[in-house]
This record gives C-alpha cells, structure tokens and sequence, in this order.
C-alpha cells in the first residue's frame, strides 16, 4: 500500500517535471525564434534587417557556383509627401503591406530586406535585364489593399537601381552601394528612369558625391560656400535694377565650384534647405549695406535681388515665416527679394506649390518662375500661379531663330504682360538674341552679355561705378576661373 502511494508519488512528480521541462524549452524555443525575429527581422515588413541581409548575401554569394546575382535597390518615390499628407501612420502601413507584396512576388530562392525608411534592398537570382525588369514589375504591381490606403488617383511609383554582381566576393556593403548608386542617378537625371542599371562611369560619380557629402559640413563652418550676384538690367534704359544671388563652393582643394556639382545632391540630401538661408541671409546684408548707403544720396538707386528657393522647402511649412524673420532682422522690405521657384517644381505638387507661393507672396516677396519653357508646365498652369515676374529659360531662347519659335516667345511675353507679370530674359549670350528680345518688349535682361554672376564685392563696385563697366566688352570670365581654381577667383573679390 505504502509501496503503492510512493510509486504514484513519484509519478506524479516525474510527470510534472516531464511538464516543466517541455514547458520551459517550448519556451526557449519560442524565445530564440522570437529573438531571431526581433534581431534579424525588421518590425515592420517582417523582411531582413541591412545587417542580417548582408551576411546572409555574402553566404548566398560564396555557395552560389554558377548562378549570377543582381542587386536591386528600390523605393518609393515622393515617400516623404505621402507620410506628410497621409500621415505617419498610413506610411508605415503602406511599408508593411509592400513587404508583405514582395514576399509573394519575389522569385524563390531572393533575399529581401527593409534598408531604411521607403528604401528596400533586394537580392535576386538573375543578371538578364529584361527578366530582371519583368521581376521588377511584378513585384511593384499593387494590389488593391494597398491602393486603398492611398487617395483615388495617386499614383504610387518606384525608382529602382540594379547592379550586377560579376565577382562573389565584392563586399556587400559595395554591392549595395552601388545599387543605390544606380537608383539615385537614374532618379536625378533629366530623363528619370524606372530602372537605372550600374554602370563604371556612374562609380566615378558616386566617389564624387561621396566626398562632397563628406565634406559639406566642414565646408559649411569654415564659410566655403559664397554668394555670387549676376546682374539683371533693365532692357530698355540698360541700367541695372537688381541681381540673382547664385551660389559657389569655393573649394580648399577642388577649386570654385558651380553649382550643378553640389546642388542637385544638396537637394536630395536636404543640405540645400541650408545653404538657401545662407543665400538669402547674405542678401538681406548686401541690401542692408546697399540700403545704407543710398540714405544721404538724392537719387537713390533701388535694388531688387532674387534668390533661388529649393522644392525641398516647400515641405517647410513655415518657409514664408522663416523668410519674412531674417528680412525683417536687416529691415529689408519683402518686395526687394524676388524668391525664384524653378518651372519643373510645377510638376510636383500643385496644390501644396500653389499653398507655399502664396504664403511667399502673402509675406510680401515677389515670386518669379524660373526656367519658364524648360519643362512641360502648360502654358495654362500660368494664370493659376500667383507670380509676378516669368523668367524665361536659355534653352527656350536658344532658338534656329524660325519665324515659328519668335511667334511663341512673342506670345509669352505677350501673355505675360496680360496676366501682369514681367518678363526676365534669361542666358542671353548675344547682340542678336537682345535686340530680338528687346524688340519683342521682354522687360529685363540677365545673362553672359551683360554680365556674368560676381563675387559681391565686383558687384557692390560695378554699382558704385557702372559706367567704367562696359558689359559687353567684358570679357573677364568669373566662370573660366570656376571649378577650377579658387586661388584665381579671390581676385575678384
Ligand atoms: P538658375 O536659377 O536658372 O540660374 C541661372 C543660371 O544660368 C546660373 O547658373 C547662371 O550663371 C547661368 N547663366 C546666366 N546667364 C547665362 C548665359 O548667358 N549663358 C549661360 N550659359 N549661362 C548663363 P549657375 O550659377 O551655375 O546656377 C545653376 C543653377 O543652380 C541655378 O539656375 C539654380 O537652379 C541653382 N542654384 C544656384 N544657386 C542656388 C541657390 O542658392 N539655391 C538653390 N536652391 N539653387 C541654386
Ligand atoms: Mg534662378
Ligand atoms: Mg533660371
């Protein structure tokens, strides 16, 4: 009986701890598999962190023996507006549900990672572009749950860069690199592609934008970036009423630097949001100064400068405000700047251009439309934007001087001046393209001509002096000194 009791005792407690033990490594088990989730899984798309993706691309890339391997950088385009006007919420939402897209859709055998924000990293088993681009396509058609997160006609769209991988054992970090590389190029260039593919020229690139990325904020401390004015003339007196502000980078080691080296990528990276303030700063001082100095004069000479204002402000939605408080520190009245937004900037957005205008214009700043006739903004858009001055584009001047094209030119003018805006002939290289201008009733000039951008000093001096100035016989190039030597360019100052 005794001998009974202990044996179910003791059967009791082996089962028990039979129990614990299969509780407690069903419980290791969940928690290792949930530690791998959390470690090596992104929370939100379920798809691998950059760091397992690496490794796990560097293990694929050295077991794979004759199978070769694309890189795939992908994200969404205009991913900041979408969580700007939609919400956080609904961007991260819209993350998770094309994670869980391209892990349907993507071939068998494909790594898949979330890099950071809208960006993705994909590693896919073929290095044939047209199937690679079919790949693409199936993996970036939406499905209607994802479409229902987005209002009715939005469009979302994909920029996609490819690399590929010709040696396994390529660092992956360069392979992405690379990738991305590809991706930001095909995106930025003039003629943006879906699919831009790697190619060794764009290396050479992407060293460049490395560097200068690198070296901006020290650059920005140590008052590298300067000011350049290009005076704009009025064409009928040919006196000069005002200028464009236009930066440079005068380099320690690169030279003067223009900006089609830095700006497009300042503008990708956000650096340009500083580097406009910087601008306009130096602006307001200049008219300070300028302003001072016409005090005790009888007749006063006034000036109205422009400035360029970068798209990537636009999501600033105290940019107006930002703007009026710098102008109103130098006592500068608003109508004095000229705030240039570019014409492909119509392409964007139009209701939230249409918003900062006319917080720009409310403050007080005159508006003008840069490079009117570059892009593919209808003639239409014009009487919706709350500008005052069209600057017509140098391309668009650039004529085989038809009849035809001086019809369209005449009627822009003409259009202009009905919708009481002025008209600013811009690039203008030549006597023959300024007489014709000038006979077609273009308000004012800027352009190689006339004068080229100075460094403000020359600018301050050519004012004081215009008529030791004689525009079109100038032949001292600040620009022959640009990107090359900035030792050079200081004599101009
Ligand atoms: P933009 O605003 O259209 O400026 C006019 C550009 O045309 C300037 O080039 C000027 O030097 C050039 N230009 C003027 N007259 C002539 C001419 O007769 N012939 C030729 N071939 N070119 C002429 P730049 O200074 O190289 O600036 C290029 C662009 O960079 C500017 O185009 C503007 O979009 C951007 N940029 C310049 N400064 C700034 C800035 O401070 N902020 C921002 N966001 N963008 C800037
Ligand atoms: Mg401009
Ligand atoms: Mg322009």
């Amino acid at each position: 009986m005794l001998k009974n009791s202990w044996f179910t005792v003791n059967k009791i407690f082996i089962s028990i701890f039979i129990t614990i033990l299969l509780i407690l490594t069903a419980a290791l088990i969940f928690a290792v598999r949930w530690l791998k989730k959390s470690l090596f899984r992104d929370d939100l798309t379920g798809l691998l962190t950059t760091k397992k993706f690496l490794a796990e691309v560097k293990k694929t890339l050295k077991r794979a023996k004759n199978v070769q391997y694309s890189l795939v950088s992908l994200d969404i385009n205009s991913f900041r507006y979408i969580t700007q006007v939609f919400g956080q919420d609904n961007g991260n939402k819209l993350l998770s549900e094309l994670g869980s897209l391209f892990s349907k859709t993507a071939p068998k055998g494909s790594l898949l990672c979330r890099n950071y924000n809208d960006n993705f990293a994909f590693l896919i088993k073929s290095t044939v572009l047209p199937v690679l681009e079919d790949i693409i396509v199936t993996m970036t058609t939406v499905n209607g749950k994802i479409k229902k997160l987005l209002p009715q006609h939005f469009k979302i769209e994909f920029s996609v860069g490819v690399y590929e991988i010709k040696d396994p054992n390529e660092e992956p970090l360069m392979i992405l690199d690379k990738a991305q590389t590809a991706r930001k190029l095909g995106k930025s260039s003039l003629n943006p592609k879906r699919i831009c593919v790697f190619t060794s020229q764009m290396e050479i690139n992407s060293q460049l934008e490395k560097d200068i990325i690198f070296d901006m904020e020290r650059a920005f401390k140590e008052n590298e970036f300067v000011v350049y004015y290009q005076p704009k003339f009025l064409f009928n007196t040919e006196k000069i009423i005002g200028a464009e502000a236009l930066v440079r980078w005068n380099h320690k080691k690169r030279g003067l630097l223009t900006p089609s080296y830095f700006v497009p990528m300042f503008e990708k990276n956000g650096f340009i949001e500083k580097i406009d303030l910087l601008v306009f700063e130096n602006v307001c001082q200049f008219l300070d100064r300028w302003n001072k100095s016409q005090k005790d004069k009888k007749e006063k000479q006034p000036l109205t400068i422009s400035c360029n204002l970068s798209r990537v402000q636009l999501y600033n939605p105290d940019v107006a405000k930002i703007y009026h408080n710098i102008a109103s520190k130098y006592e500068i009245a608003p109508s004095k700047i000229e705030i240039e937004l570019t014409e492909s900037l119509m392409m964007d957005n139009k209701e939230r251009l249409l918003k900062a205008m006319n917080e720009i214009k409310n403050a007080g700043f005159s508006i003008s439309v840069d490079d009117f006739g570059s892009g593919f903004s209808s003639l239409s858009l014009l009487k919706d934007l709350p500008a005052n001055v069209i600057k017509l584009d140098k391309e668009f001047l650039n004529t085989q001087n038809t009849e035809k094209e001086h019809i369209i030119i005449n009627s822009v003018i003409n259009m202009a001046k009905n919708l009481d805006m002025a008209t600013v002939a811009e690039g203008v290289e030549d006597a023959k393209q300024s007489a014709l201008l000038k006979k077609m009733g273009c308000d004012i000039v800027q352009g190689y001509f006339y004068a080229k951008p100075m460094p403000q000093n020359k600018f301050k001096e050519l004012l004081d002096n215009p008529d030791n100035f004689d525009s079109k016989k100038n032949d001292d190039s600040t620009d022959k000194t640009e990107k090359t030597d900035a030792k050079k360019s200081d004599e101009h100052k």
